[in-house]
């Protein structure tokens, strides 16, 4: 085994038992929860590693990397999530690789999105990123929708064509405690789910509140550098 695939493998255990504990603790089966592997900054080759590993989901955040890396690893079988800023003029690019967008956060994102997956002839998943700020801090382009804006969102993904509706996401905002956030997140996913009842995923966590994440309701987490190590620099 090379150094790199031991190094990956024995944090990926560790992720995992993290996960497997705070389910336990929050009386839910960790099978309920599902792991994203954020591979941004890192080479094509530690997904080969991951996949080895048995991950099936990888996530990055900017549209040029992510697109060079599916190209490179074309064949693994791995589901690439999106969970960056998305520019509205790189929404159907973006869509003709993923399997899910994450950060979907305003309506000029929709159609773009649409054509991208009627032109890969595929649906695509959307999860609508939430932004948890307080309502008077600015979000500082870490982006998401307010509160109050997902409901209406939510109905225009579901009247596109190609786009299917799965549910909420957000990053925890600095300077809140993260469970109040999740707790915050959890109840824009009943808003959301009052409007489809299938759109049931729960995107929250990352390396350093999975627990909080997973103890609020959290479906998925987005675990990056718990996982791959500190992220390399990129120019
Ligand atoms: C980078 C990133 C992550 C992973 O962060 P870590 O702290 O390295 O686990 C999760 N979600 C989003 C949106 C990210 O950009």
């Amino acid at each position: 085994m090379s150094d790199r695939r031991a190094e990956v493998a024995e944090n990926l255990t560790q992720v995992r038992a993290r996960i497997s504990a705070a389910a336990f603790q929050a009386g839910r089966s960790a099978q309920d929860v599902s792991l994203i592997v954020v591979t941004k900054h890192f080479p094509a080759s530690d997904i080969e590693i991951l996949a080895s590993l048995g991950v099936r989901d990888v996530g990055e955040n900017r549209h040029q990397e992510a697109q060079a890396k599916a190209g490179a690893t074309d064949g693994l079988d791995v589901r690439w999530h999106f969970v960056g800023n998305l520019q509205s003029n790189k929404a159907a690019a973006v869509a003709g690789y993923a399997h899910v967008i994450e950060s979907l956060d305003r309506a000029k994102l929709v159609h773009g999105l649409a054509r991208g997956a009627s032109e890969a002839n595929k649906t695509l998943d959307c999860l609508l990123q939430v932004n948890l700020d307080e309502p008077e801090v600015d979000a500082g382009g870490r982006g998401g929708a307010r509160p109050t804006d997902i409901v209406p969102l939510a109905e225009q993904v579901m009247a596109a064509e190609g786009l299917r509706l799965r549910g909420v996401m957000a990053v925890a905002p600095r300077g809140q405690r993260p469970l109040a956030a999740f707790e915050k997140l959890v109840e824009v996913a009943a808003k959301v789910r009052r409007v489809d009842p299938t759109a049931t995923w729960i995107s929250a966590g990352m390396s350093g509140d999975l627990e909080e994440a997973i103890s609020a309701g959290a479906t998925h987490v987005r675990i990056g550098s718990a996982v791959l190590g500190q992220r390399p620099q990129i120019k």
